[in-house]
């Protein structure tokens, strides 16, 4: 009898997870109007339009991470041809799809990326950042599309966002300009702590994803190797051998992953160096938490805490 209950409590238990998966992601095409690209950009959205009666989804699912070679899906199609507008991240991180997803809804657009990469503004400097660890070698010259993960950008993506929506529901304006507002001031208290990172003296890390070239590099570190995995890409063993003659030549600090398939590759050459592994959110799905200033916060202090070793 006990092991009868114990069979019904399991297949009940799985039946309560599944129904609790779908519960998770189960998207209402007829009542949405605002659809984010994939979960940075909802979670920044969700911000702005709070207190208002918009109605956001994300398109991509939760677990679904960065869209880099993103396809899109039937239901996708079904959002997209239902929804008012798409915020898109931009910077080419929907490259992939976008051109299908206009061309066959005829969908609005809102690139929160817009203005970032002009001649003039923000992304000199950072284009000075990509040059200033050059040493001969040729140097990837690719926008890094993982903007968000700059408290510099994401107040322009912000900004950008609201502009946008506000052309859409200009009821709105007023609590979606106060709502920018806070998220920018918030945003700009996380710089603040970040300004105890900045402190000279080398610290020398390596990324295993490109998702922290940014918040890395504006938190005093000058990456030494940067290498993206993901579910169909593994390094190889030269590269790894790569990585870790250049880690121990440059005297590197900390290694940095997200917890993902790059974790156990961080965690090999940190084992065998003897070089400490954090691990950062990239805030590309749910993971230490859906706000985006306490999810910053965390990954700030992590790095902190590596800079302090
Ligand atoms: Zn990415």
């Amino acid at each position: 009898m006990k092991k009868l209950f114990k069979k019904i409590t399991v297949f009940l238990a799985a039946v309560f997870s599944l129904a609790a998966f779908s519960a998770c992601y189960n998207p209402n095409t007829d009542s949405v109007s605002v659809l984010t690209s994939f979960y940075p950009v909802y979670l920044i959205t969700q911000r702005i339009t709070s207190g208002t009666d918009i109605n956001i989804q994300n398109m991509a699912r939760p677990q679904t991470g960065c869209l880099h070679d993103y396809q899109l899906t039937t239901l996708d199609m079904r959002l997209l041809s239902s929804a008012q507008v798409l915020i898109i991240n931009g910077a080419g991180m929907e490259h992939s799809f976008i051109e299908k997803a206009v061309g066959e809804t005829g969908i609005n657009v809102i690139d929160s990326s817009e203005g970032l990469f002009d001649e003039s503004g923000i992304n000199e400097e950072h284009e000075e950042h990509f040059h200033s660890d050059e040493e001969g070698h040729d140097h990837n010259h690719e926008t890094n599309s993982h903007l968000w993960m700059s408290l510099d950008m994401v107040s322009v993506q912000a900004q950008n966002i609201c502009s946008g929506l506000k052309e859409i529901y200009p009821q709105y304006s007023e609590i979606m300009d106060k709502n920018t507002q806070l998220f920018i001031n918030d945003v700009n208290s996380l710089k603040e702590l970040e300004k105890s990172n900045q402190t000279s003296g080398d610290f020398n890390v390596i990324s295993f994803n490109e998702a922290f070239h940014y918040i890395l590099e504006e938190n005093g570190a000058k990456i030494t190797s940067e290498i993206e995995i993901d579910e169909n890409t593994t390094p190889t063993a030269r590269q790894m051998a790569q990585i870790s003659d250049s880690a121990e030549e440059l005297n590197v600090k900390a290694i940095f992953c997200a917890d993902d398939n790059g974790r156990i590759f961080a965690e090999t050459i940190g084992r065998e160096l003897n070089i400490p592994v954090y691990v950062l959110d990239p805030l590309t799905y749910t993971v230490s938490s859906d706000d985006y200033i306490a999810a910053m916060k965390n990954n700030i202090l992590t790095i902190s805490e590596a800079k302090s070793k």
